[in-house]
């Protein structure tokens, strides 16, 4: 009988080629699924066998393919080192330490990634700075798998990947893309953090149906490297300290790339730094096969979303502003009186700036004069004044004499020198 066992064993072992420990432990499923975990992966992913990670603090410090069996929760932050992909099968990783990155994936991540495969719910509260805290028991901010809690730091040499996976709650940087490489983002979502910025993307990244909102940052997405979406794309409902439409916000004449149709439901609203006027619309796509602009909607209600030329999506002025003042002229005088051709050097001389106030407005208003060398300001003066609707008037700013060439003068009307919403065309010597 024993003979015929252990025939009967190497026979199963020619035929499977199963180790003896998978047998002995009968009810351990092996962990199986592609890295995108996906039932119909369209990207030729493999199916891994993912070897269990039991600690509580770190992660595997060898290439390999890992799932979690505990949540993470770290004093100093977890480290995703060169061939680690991890299943996070559901738990949570979480800093703990103050002001620590939660997970990073530095230095020279070359391959590497996170994924989860699990719908596990996580429950969070809401701050009333807007931060979601883990609140298990009674939060009503409902997380469908995996989370991150905190900041990542995120400096692939190559590729990271990030599959179903929500980060959450962090009041730092959000996650901060800083590599020579790709980042891909797929089936993610990015909500409830108030720092900074949910993504800053200093590198490139391709988003793949993820969700961005409900974040409170100076911008939740802010994009200045090359910048991939497709699928189904939400970065909308996202605001900052003050309360108002923060999106995706598109700098150093950046735009976005459609690299796969958008989907229906896609709603991406966008600021740009560079201003659009009606004449000089901003791009905020490259060429497309058709018209994606129904899918964008501008952050600021004075701009909004056109569709130009090959369907590049494009950001215009709603109308052309009026300004409820008109700089009429702007003129050099000395104290006796004498008006000089241009900027006088070596003395001090009067900025004679002639206003007609043409809309109704209540309170004083901060006529400005500031003095500059090649852009940079070198005085600024102002007369403060309440105009009466439709009358005009002429004020001398006096600029008192500069050791720094004075290269050009320029005029303002402001509400105030704090807000600096122009209430004038400016006007420039
Ligand atoms: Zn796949
Ligand atoms: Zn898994």
């Amino acid at each position: 009988m024993k003979k015929r066992i252990s025939t009967l064993l190497t026979l199963l072992l020619a035929m499977s080629l199963l180790p003896v420990t998978a047998i002995a432990r009968t009810n351990d499923k092996p962990h199986t699924h592609t890295i995108c975990a996906k039932a119909d992966c369209a990207d030729n992913h493999e199916v891994k066998t993912w070897t269990a990670w039991d600690s509580t603090d770190a992660l595997p410090n060898e290439a390999g393919y890992y799932y979690l069996t505990n949540d993470i929760i770290t004093e100093n932050g977890v480290n995703v080192i060169d061939g680690v992909y991890i299943c996070l099968n559901g738990h949570i990783i979480q800093s703990v330490g103050k002001g620590t990155v939660t997970l990073t994936a530095t230095p020279a991540c070359d391959n590497c990634g996170l994924t989860d495969c699990t719908d596990t719910v996580h429950k969070f509260s809401e701050r009333e700075d807007g931060l979601w805290v883990l609140n298990e028991n009674s939060g009503d901010k409902t997380v469908m798998g995996a989370a991150i809690i905190g900041s990542m730091l995120i400096a692939s040499d190559n590729m990271f990947e990030m599959y179903n996976i929500n980060a959450v709650g962090d009041d730092g940087a959000g996650i901060f893309l800083y590599s020579r490489g790709n980042v891909l983002l797929e089936n993610c979502m990015l909500a409830g953090n108030n720092g900074s910025h949910a993504l800053n993307a200093i590198s490139p990244v391709e988003l793949r149906d993820c969700t961005i909102f409900k974040n409170r940052c100076d911008s939740a997405v802010r994009v200045s490297s090359e910048f991939k979406i497709g699928g189904a794309i939400t970065i909308c409902g996202n605001v900052n300290a003050d309360g108002k439409s923060s999106n995706l916000e598109l700098r150093e004449g950046r735009t976005v790339t459609i690299a796969e149709p958008l989907s229906e439901y896609s709603n991406i609203c966008v600021s740009t730094e560079a201003v659009p006027t009606i004449g000089n619309p901003i791009n905020i796509t490259g060429a497309n096969g058709e018209d994606y602009s129904a899918y964008f909607h501008s952050d600021n209600e004075d701009y909004k979303i056109i569709n130009g030329e090959n369907n590049v999506v494009q950001l215009t002025e709603v109308n052309p502003k009026t300004y409820p003042y008109t700089i009429n002229s702007l003129k050099l005088v000395s104290a006796g009186g004498g008006e000089y051709d241009e900027i006088p050097t070596n003395t001090g001389f009067i900025v004679d700036m002639d206003v007609t106030k043409i809309a109704e407005r209540s309170g004083q208003d901060y006529f400005i004069v500031a003095a500059y060398d090649d852009g940079t300001l070198v005085s600024l003066n102002y007369i403060k004044a309440d105009l009466p609707t439709g009358t005009s008037f002429s004020c001398g700013v006096n600029m008192p004499k500069s050791d720094t060439p004075i290269t050009n003068i320029k005029a303002f009307v402001w509400d105030a020198l704090g807000t600096a919403a122009p209430l004038a065309q400016s006007a420039e010597i």
